[in-house]
């Protein structure tokens, strides 16, 4: 490697055939990559590692790659391990990647079977039992150079991805075997594109965090009212739906015992059962009455108050229309609250009311809604109905309002703006598109597995938001898996703090 020419990406692999899989072709020019053989063993890849680590230009990216033994179950030749972890063959940490999940994420998504693991490095070929040795240190993959070029500073990220050729039951130096180094070269081969998305999505970076976002103290309310009830009554408790619409959540509250329905159907009789935040409508809550079932209502406190504005304009005789999306288990809990209520979405929908206009109406709104959207909704229903009743203030909730807010005022700021959320979360779309409104690209992950390396490339400020039932830690670890593309200086955005506390349900109190 030159030190006037640093390649955008310098991939370390140990010997020729490795070095020959991982080399230039199709995308990646000269230019734009070194691959560069480090040699066979700890030691030698050490001598290997201070002689490249000393040019002058650092690369933007460094790859440690090539073949390497499985130890965990499940893998099997031509799998892809990348490292989130690299430990001694005493089982000591000898570095953490932060930005493996991305490359994951990358190879992935291009069809390769990739998964994130621990890399332990040994000083010797493994075979036989010693597998199962190193298997429990946690290690999934083996090899016998990562942690010696890990341990240097080489001035830019790093990612270690080992493709595997061998595995217990297939021994490196058997016919199979030989056939599984094949199949792992091959894998090293496909993987290139992911490693150059990898390398430009590499550099320095701004993160601009949105303050408020993640949990709201509606969804606060809802997990806690699932982990009281747990410890109160032991499993199992059923809930019915998402308690808050994210899979981390559901899925920690499932391992703690809880049971996740669609239907009360699903539910033996007499058995406890929680309602989710979101709330439900009359028949829901008589079904479970009618078969004596124990009901902890986890309902947020907003969306009850939609409920009861529904039914008071109800009560005094006004046809109700509610402005929200179909298929929402929030707006089926206030369909369900009036019977007869008319849903609507857009503009456009209006027209198509099957309402008379010259009689008293009401509307109420989802309370996620985006607020720039239900304006010209509300502004098609004033000229259509004459005697046209509205909520005494937006039944958009607060936590959506200022976090819709926050958004509003940084993303202009911003190349990029990540939300951290779950598809079916309604609050976290808002967000998406309040981003987009602003002018900003805008994407949403579950989480950091799912942050796309070509959405990074050349974006240099990076704004991070959650939606309001996203757990604060799935945003940390966004963060530090920007982080480890490069260094990163954070700024938070604040456009107000939340001092918001619902009391708990009296079942749980
Ligand atoms: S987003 Fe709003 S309505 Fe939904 S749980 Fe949170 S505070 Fe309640």
């Amino acid at each position: 490697m030159s030190a006037a020419g640093a390649p955008r990406l310098l991939v370390l692999a140990p010997l020729r055939l490795e070095a020959l899989a991982l080399g230039p072709g199709g995308r990646a020019g000269p230019a734009a990559l070194a691959v560069e053989r480090t040699g066979m063993g700890l030691a030698k890849a050490a001598g290997s590692a201070r002689r490249l680590s000393a040019a002058a230009t650092p690369p933007a990216a460094v790859v440690v790659a090539g073949l390497g033994g499985a130890l965990a179950p499940g893998l099997v030749p031509g799998d892809v391990v990348v490292a989130e972890r690299l430990i001694d063959a005493q089982g000591h940490e000898v570095a953490r990647l932060a930005s493996a999940a991305l490359l994951v994420g990358e190879l992935q998504r291009k069809g390769i079977r990739a998964r994130l693991g621990t890399v332990v490095s040994t000083d010797h070929i493994v075979t036989g039992n010693e597998r199962a040795t190193l298997s429990a240190l946690g290690a999934d993959v083996v090899d016998m150079e990562s942690t010696a070029l890990a341990k240097l500073d080489w001035g830019a990220p790093l990612a270690v991805l080992r493709a595997v050729s061998d595995s217990p039951g297939v021994e490196l130096f058997s016919p199979a075997g030989a056939l599984g180094a094949l199949k792992g070269l091959r894998s090293l081969r496909r993987a290139r594109p992911a490693l150059a998305d990898w390398a430009a999505a590499a550099g320095p970076r701004q993160v601009l965090l949105a303050e408020p976002r993640s949990f709201c103290a509606g969804v606060l309310r809802a997990i806690e009212t699932v982990e009281r009830a747990l410890q109160r009554y032991g499993p199992p408790v059923y809930v019915r739906r998402q308690i808050v619409h994210n899979a981390h959540v559901v899925s920690r509250l499932e391992s703690a015992g809880a049971v996740f329905v669609e239907e009360l159907a699903e539910v033996p009789d007499g058995a406890r059962v929680v309602f989710s935040a979101h709330g439900v409508g009359t028949s829901v809550n008589e079904e479970a009455r009618r078969r004596q079932m124990s009901t902890i209502d986890a309902t947020c406190p907003l969306v009850s108050k939609v409920h009861n504005e529904a039914r008071r304009f109800a009560a005094a005789g006004r046809q109700l229309v509610l402005i929200g999306h179909a298929g929402h288990d929030e707006v089926e809990g206030t369909l369900g609250t009036v019977p007869g209520t008319r849903l609507v979405s857009t503009p456009d929908d209006i027209a198509h009311l099957e309402l008379d206009e010259t009689k008293p109406t009401a509307f109420v709104t989802q309370t996620t809604l985006a607020t720039d959207e239900v304006t010209t909704v509300i502004g098609a229903l004033e000229e259509r109905f004459v005697d046209l009743a509205r909520p005494a203030a937006s039944d958009i909730c607060y936590a959506s309002q200022n976090r819709q807010e926050a958004v509003r005022e940084m993303a202009p700021d911003c190349d990029v703006v990540i939300v951290v959320g779950s598809l079916n979360s309604s609050n976290s779309n808002r967000l998406v598109e309040v981003a987009r409104r602003s002018g900003a690209r805008a994407h949403l992950v579950d989480s950091k597995t799912d942050l796309q390396l070509s959405w990074l490339a050349g974006a240099r400020r990076i704004g991070v938001t959650a939606g309001a039932s996203a757990p604060p830690e799935l945003v940390q670890e966004v963060v530090d898996c920007l982080a480890g593309l490069g260094s990163i200086s954070i700024e938070e955005r604040s456009t107000g703090r939340e001092n918001v506390s619902f009391p708990l349900p009296s079942e749980v109190r």
